[in-house]
């Protein structure tokens, strides 16, 4: 044993090992082998799989490897079980919840134990962090069971959901997509990752415990193939998924056309920005908890520092003298801060990419730290110089490896930290409260921390922008995405009209030399364009009669008509105000030419003179409504940590694609494009196919409304054509398709591409009442902004 004396000479940690033996009791009794939780029930064990501790290597357990008969008994359970769930009341299902949260409470010691010896990180972690955020996510939940009904009018429960998560926070993500799941009203198939099935088995028995009725929650054991099984079952109604990206974009596939609701939380390269006028010990203890927290495993973690040139020398030097001091090794000793790798499949991983990064010639600093001899570690890294190009700049590493560029002005480092598909999270060092919030507002990012980063809380949304995916989890955010509205009530769209046919018009001479060109044309950037292919088609009445021509537009025009929306971004940048100002001028307008719309709408749709009317009046009341809550559609400020705010803020996504239906060729149209436009989002909008000279019509309207060239452009033609160029389109960041299935489909499945967001809807609303929050709420996404105060 050290004597006191030598230990305050060395002042080194002697070794403090959280006792594992529960744990080793708890494996020793299920030895044969886990079997699934079906049904409120565990099977027997079947095929197994083994289950290792990474700090060791050692095997730990076996688990079942679910197949897709035990996905359709897991799914047939959760059926059955769902419709009495969702009928007990609020109060009912919030009693089950809390009483998840206190067990998992009581047994949080050995959850956090079992995580450690399952996942390979360190005790502290998952004994301050992991486990905490769990009873922190039920009890939160348990809150919203109550209040679902009458926060959320107008919408049910999805119904079965099936949840496939991650190694990396194996229990927390777990919570994650439970708790929400069933305090909206839903069951569940949880899979767990392979190589981090155990904690979720303990929960399974949690849930005896605390006497959840069978079959609302039920774990399938299993590996990708297990995953998929589950999202191709017809049972399940929604598919919750946090990974990689590529998978990611395989479900998003796989999904397609089903009607399964899809939220997907995915990888990141986030940036850390740390700016000269940065506390800079802070900001040192800000990266340790960035990107060496869970060895680096984190799909926010701050793996791309971004420092200000003046600070930067000082900064690297800082961050190698804190990392001499990082302590890797057993994950169960209570001073490690650097646990194990969860697996050699993600060592390799991690291996493979550092290769790429040297060939490349960087520069790696380690500090001389030994690793134990066993088990999967790597040590802390840290990799100066790199250029925005370097494999290592790009990639996710997932892994305990930090990568630092410099820039020399603000606008330098927004641009370095967007340079990235990813859009996960970000951190913002820096003392300036003006530039930080100016920084934040620019980031493409789902989550910033301002001097801070990896906090989480069950009251704060958290979810990424573009390949980050979509959706988000926790608080009021999360809880919407495990809703769907109330059963719709219209007949599903018919099948898209028969292909249009193409005419070639008048050509330009013709046109100069005196010829009279009815054809209407396209609307990009604030001027009337010819189509591309220079076809136009014929708009017919009810009976047959040319009405007009309108132009036949392609992939080409659609592509120009995004280049155009691009171009107006500052329409997103303005102030709510003025916003709202044109677009009340845009409900005036229309309402002066009242008369003139109605009588297009009575020519070209055969519609009596009262609807006619009836339509442009409901247009303009709508456009009036719109404009109205341009300034009203508020963010929020939840309640997570204390000295902390964190802004919920609402931001457009940038450019949207409208598709139109036939029907209410002009209300319609008012009633996609307002909300999309009065929330800042610029768009690109295909109108009706069979009717589509109103929207040609209306372009007059935005002229003389004064709003920007480029906010609104319309591309005429054939829709669904037209609305797959859109969804393949990686500039278009969300896309709203109204229209047959097969379109939506299609949509769908080629909009993996940018992992864009959908917004379908294939049967007929009532377009009179096509108007409030929910299209609001559509338009724009949720970035939480976390800021501290107090000294
Ligand atoms: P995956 O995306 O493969 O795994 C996530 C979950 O999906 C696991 O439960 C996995 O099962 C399951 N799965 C795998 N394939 C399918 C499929 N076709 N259909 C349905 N479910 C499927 O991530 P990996 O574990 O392979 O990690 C690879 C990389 O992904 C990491 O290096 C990291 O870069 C990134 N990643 C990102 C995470 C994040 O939080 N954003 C989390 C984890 C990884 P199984 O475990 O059995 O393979």
């Amino acid at each position: 044993m050290a004597l006191i004396k030598d230990i305050l000479r060395t002042m080194d940690y002697g070794p403090s090992p959280e006792s594992s033996e529960h744990v080793l009791s708890w494996l020793e009794r299920h030895k044969a082998g886990f079997g699934l939780f079906i049904n409120g029930r565990f099977t027997n064990p079947g095929a197994l799989f083994d289950v290792f501790n990474p700090a060791t290597g050692e095997r730990i357990a076996g688990a079942t490897q679910g197949s897709p008969a035990d996905i359709d008994a897991a799914v047939t359970a959760a059926r059955r079980a769902q419709p009495k769930w969702a009928a007990l009341s609020g109060y009912g299902r919030a009693k089950h919840l809390y009483a998840l949260a206190r067990h998992v409470q009581k047994r949080e010691r050995f959850l956090a134990v079992l995580e450690t010896i399952d996942n390979g990180k360190p005790i502290r972690e998952s004994r301050d962090i992991d486990v905490p955020l769990v009873a922190r996510h039920f009890y939160h939940h348990a809150g919203w069971a109550s209040l679902v009904d009458s926060e959320f009018p107008g919408t049910r429960p999805v119904g079965v959901c099936g949840q496939i998560i991650p190694w990396n926070f194996p229990l927390l993500m777990l919570a994650w997509k439970i708790a929400p799941a069933l305090a909206a009203g839903n069951s569940v198939v949880l899979k767990p990752a392979e190589y981090t099935p155990l904690t979720a088995l303990a929960f399974a028995e949690i849930c005896v415990e605390a006497g959840l009725p069978a079959g609302v929650v039920n774990i399938v054991t299993g590996d990708g193939a297990t995953g998929a099984a589950l999202v191709a079952h017809a049972g399940v109604d929604k598919i919750a998924f946090t990974g990689s990206t590529e998978v990611g974009r395989a479900i998003r596939k796989a999904t397609a056309g089903t009607g399964k609701k899809l939220s997907l939380e995915l990888g990141g390269k986030s940036p850390f920005v740390v700016f000269d006028d940065a506390d800079l010990d802070s900001a040192v203890e800000g990266v340790v908890d960035a990107i060496w927290f869970n060895q680096g495993q984190v799909c926010c973690a701050g793996s791309r520092l971004l420092a200000a040139e003046g600070i930067a020398d000082a900064m690297y030097a800082k961050l190698r003298a804190r990392m001499a001091k990082l302590r890797a090794g057993d994950p169960l000793d209570k001073s490690t801060d650097v646990g194990a790798i969860v697996a050699p499949v993600q060592l390799e991983r991690i291996e493979r990419l550092m290769r790429e990064g040297a060939a490349e010639g960087l520069d790696f600093w380690r500090a001389d730290d030994v690793l134990p001899n066993r088990g999967c570690f790597y040590p802390p890294t840290l990799v100066t110089g790199v250029e925005p190009a370097s494999i290592l700049a790009r990639e996710e590493i997932f892994g305990p490896v930090l990568v630092a560029s410099t820039f020399r002005t603000p606008d330098e480092a927004v641009a370095l930290a967007n340079n990235t598909r990813y859009g996960l999270a970000a951190s913002v060092w820096t003392e300036n409260v003006n530039r930080a919030f100016e920084v934040a507002a620019r980031l493409k990012a789902g989550v910033v921390w301002i001097n801070s980063t990896n906090l989480f809380d069950a009251a704060s949304g958290f979810g990424g922008y573009r390949e980050s995916g979509f959706g988000r989890e926790g608080g009021r955010e999360g809880l919407i995405e495990y809703r769907a509205p109330d059963a719709p009530k219209g007949k599903p769209y018919p099948p898209a009209a028969a292909p249009l046919i193409a005419s070639p018009g008048l050509t330009p001479s013709q046109e100069s030399a005196g010829g009279l060109d009815r054809t209407a044309k396209l609307y990009v950037g604030g001027k009337q364009t010819r189509p591309d292919s220079g076809y136009s088609y014929a708009v017919l009445d009810p009976r047959g009669n040319e009405v007009g021509l309108a132009g036949l537009g392609n992939p080409k025009d659609v592509r120009n008509a995004v280049e155009a929306a691009a171009k107006a971004s500052s329409w997103g940048a303005a102030t709510a105000h003025n916003r709202a100002q044109v677009l009340y001028y845009v409900a005036e307008n229309l309402s002066a030419r009242a008369g003139e719309f109605a009588r297009r709408l009575r020519t070209m749709t055969g519609a009596s003179a009262r609807a006619a009317e009836a339509e442009v009046e409901t247009s303009v009341r709508r456009a009036f409504f719109y404009a109205g809550f341009a300034d009203k559609f508020d963010g929020a400020i939840h309640a997570t940590r204390s000295r902390f705010v964190t802004l919920a803020m609402n931001e457009p996504w940038g450019i949207m694609g409208i598709v139109c239906p036939n029907e209410a060729p002009l209300l319609s149209l008012v009633s996609l494009v307002m909300p999309a436009v009065a929330m800042g989002n610029c768009v690109v909008v295909v109108p009706s196919s069979l009717h589509p000279l109103s929207a040609t019509d209306f372009y007059s309207i935005l002229d003389t409304s004064d709003v920007p060239a480029g906010v609104v452009n319309i591309v005429t033609g054939e829709t669904n054509a037209l609305a797959a160029t859109l969804a393949e389109h990686d500039g278009v960041d969300a896309l709203w398709y109204v229209g047959d299935h097969p379109g939506a489909a299609k949509v769908e499945a080629l909009s993996a591409g940018n992992l864009k967001a959908t917004w379908l809807t294939t049967t007929q609303p009532d377009w009179s009442r096509a108007e409030g929050r929910e299209f609001l709420s559509r338009a724009v996404q949720v970035k939480n902004i976390w800021t501290p105060y107090g000294e």
